[in-house]
């Protein structure tokens, strides 16, 4: 089950994480791992970072006495550096001092960045930190294949963060990768699951981002909506356990209960259930080997009564067909595939193109970048980023053009 570009499965074994540096702890997923480092005392801090919300960086930074503080956006430097007067935590600004902070000695990096904003500072925290826990699926996205080769090369070890990948984890037996028929990855339809394509493309932003199940960033949760989220996690578990494009299957499943299962060559189906609260495969990161106690709801089945399941409809949600597309296509297809869509959501978050436009912004990019952004075998992080660059330009361009 090994995938061609990866030699060895990216999750080895390594023992629980204790000082932790948080790429992007102001998030969702961000302000949930703390809420675990809060409620462990054998849990600590060694480095925050964030966008551009200085005010809960700098409170967090203080609770948890990190050593340095980081803000994406230079401006806000001073804003930073007065916010945490009188404090022991050096701040600091700029992408390259959030490289900094994730190459600090931690023994858990947990990179929660969202989108390809991360992959720089996680890719450099696979050289340094024993153990990456990876929320930042946009990463694998785009360079999964030079993720594998890093850690690989480094020995970090690659955990997943991804509800349905955590599941997975749990579930897949990797030493006998030769029985394994199936993995298939549950989605929950997000908010539009039985709206019509008519309805959809009257759906305003705040209609997509208020997610059934998960509460989560704005960009996921416009991810959801379209499914683009499952289609990026598909090719996510390709990189992260060695799975091929025709071995990975997508199940809608609305209550977001079983959160992904294996199915075995002797008939066997496993699957991890839990409630949706992304505390539980966080903690799994934050713990593994062992576990910890998360303070997530008890997980009532007689209460919830059904579960149930359905085929993904393509038709509907075309999002899901492009990123299965782009992952048998590879090279540069999976990087334009998560740039134009991280381009389109913006736009479509702020008013600009509707939200079917989306799919279609992300269709035509691919179609145009066929001729123009062609790659062979991706060799450095560098050249992921200069084409992750170049398709948001021509993105840009043709949002501009339309
Ligand atoms: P979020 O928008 O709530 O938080 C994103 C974090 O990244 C914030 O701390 C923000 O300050 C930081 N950030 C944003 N742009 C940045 C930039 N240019 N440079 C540096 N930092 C920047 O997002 P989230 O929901 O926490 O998701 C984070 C990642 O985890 C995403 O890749 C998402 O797909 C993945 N994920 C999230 C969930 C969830 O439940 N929220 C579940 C599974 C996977
Ligand atoms: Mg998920």
């Amino acid at each position: 089950m090994v995938a061609a570009g990866s030699a060895v499965p990216l999750i080895a074994a390594e023992p629980g994480a204790r000082r932790i540096t948080i790429l992007g702890s102001t998030g969702s997923i961000g302000r949930n791992t703390l809420d675990l480092v809060r409620r462990s005392p054998s849990l600590g801090i060694v480095a925050l970072t964030a966008h551009q919300n200085v005010e809960l960086l700098a409170a967090q930074a203080r609770e948890f006495g990190a050593e340095l503080a980081v803000v994406a956006d230079p401006e806000a430097y001073g804003e930073l550096v007065r916010a945490l007067e009188g404090s022991a935590v050096r701040a600091a600004a700029g992408p390259a001092a959030i490289v900094e902070a994730a190459c600090l000695d931690a023994d858990l990096v947990m990179a929660a960045i969202v989108g390809a904003a991360g992959i720089q500072a996680t890719f450099a925290a696979l050289a340094r930190a024993p153990t990456v826990a990876i929320a930042n699926k946009e990463c694998l996205v785009a360079a999964g294949a030079l993720f594998a080769r890093e850690a690989a090369r480094t020995g970090s070890t690659l955990l997943p963060v991804d509800s349905e990948h955590s599941a997975i984890f749990q579930v897949l037996d990797q030493s006998r990768p030769e029985t394994v028929a199936r993995i298939i990855l549950t989605a929950s339809g997000g908010p539009f699951r039985t709206w019509s394509l008519e309805q959809m493309a009257q759906a305003r932003p705040a209609d997509a981002v208020a997610h059934p199940n998960w509460s989560m960033g704005a960009k996921i949760s416009v991810d959801s909506a379209t499914m683009m989220n499952k289609g990026l996690e598909l090719i996510e578990a390709h990189h992260l356990f060695a799975v091929e494009a025709e071995r990975l299957e997508v199940l809608v499943h609305p209550q977001s209960i079983v959160h992904s299962l294996v199915a075995y060559h002797d008939g066997s189906v496993l699957a991890q259930l839990g409630a949706p609260d992304m505390r539980t495969p966080i903690s799994l990161a934050l713990a593994w080997p062992g576990r910890m106690a998360a303070p997530v709801a008890t997980l009532d089945l007689a209460a919830i009564g059904q579960l149930t399941f359905e085929a993904a409809d393509t038709a509907r949600f075309p999002a899901l067909a492009l990123a299965a597309a782009a992952l048998r296509d590879g090279g540069a297809a999976p990087i334009v595939l998560n740039a134009a869509n991280e381009v389109a959501v913006e736009a479509f978050l702020a008013g600009r193109v509707g939200f079917l436009d989306i799919a279609r912004t992300v269709e035509s990019a691919l179609d145009r970048a066929a001729g123009r952004l062609c790659c062979g075998d991706l060799g450095a992080i560098d050249e992921v980023i200069e084409l992750d660059l170049a398709a948001r330009h021509l993105v840009h361009e043709m949002l501009t053009a339309s």
